[in-house]
């Protein structure tokens, strides 16, 4: 049964493929560089959505963001189709933690509707950004300093 092989119809597959990154400027509270890496998740082997983290290297306790577009990828679809979100990111002593707060004006607005912290905290949408954001954390060498217990 090729379905069974594929997926066994209880957990969605994620798969996480990092992109490029560029540099962004400066922490607005230490004025270290600051990074955005992007990249893309597949979800059951089709696209899903893409992301974008933005931290200050070598800094945990400085904020980092992790912004999510939700939505429909295949040719003619526009921003419309999508939901981009953005989660603040925070490294406490129990463990990564993500709020959801305003998407306007951040990269991924250019690629979906910019939520707002208001409409989406609370939904089905806010659970599945914050799991993707934590695949990411997961999969995305890059990043992944970002989920490591501070050392000394
Ligand atoms: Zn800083």
């Amino acid at each position: 049964m090729m379905n069974d092989e594929v997926n066994d119809g209880a957990t969605p597959t994620l798969e996480i493929e990092p992109a490029s990154m560029k540099t962004s400027g400066q922490c607005a509270c230490c004025g270290k560089s600051r990074r955005t890496a992007w990249g893309f998740v597949y979800l059951d082997g089709g696209p899903h959505a893409c992301y974008f983290v933005e931290w200050t290297l070598g800094r945990r306790d400085c904020s980092a963001r992790f912004d999510v577009v939700v939505g429909k990828w295949f040719d003619g679809t526009t921003e419309n189709d999508r939901e981009a979100v953005s989660l603040e990111y925070r490294l406490l002593d129990t463990g990564p933690s993500f709020a959801v707060v305003d998407a306007d004006g951040r990269p991924a607005a250019e690629v979906g509707r910019a939520t707002k912290s208001a409409e989406v905290t609370g939904t089905p949408l806010a659970d599945e950004v914050v799991s993707i954001a934590g695949a990411v954390l997961e999969a995305d060498e890059r990043v992944r300093d970002l989920a490591a217990p501070a050392v000394g």
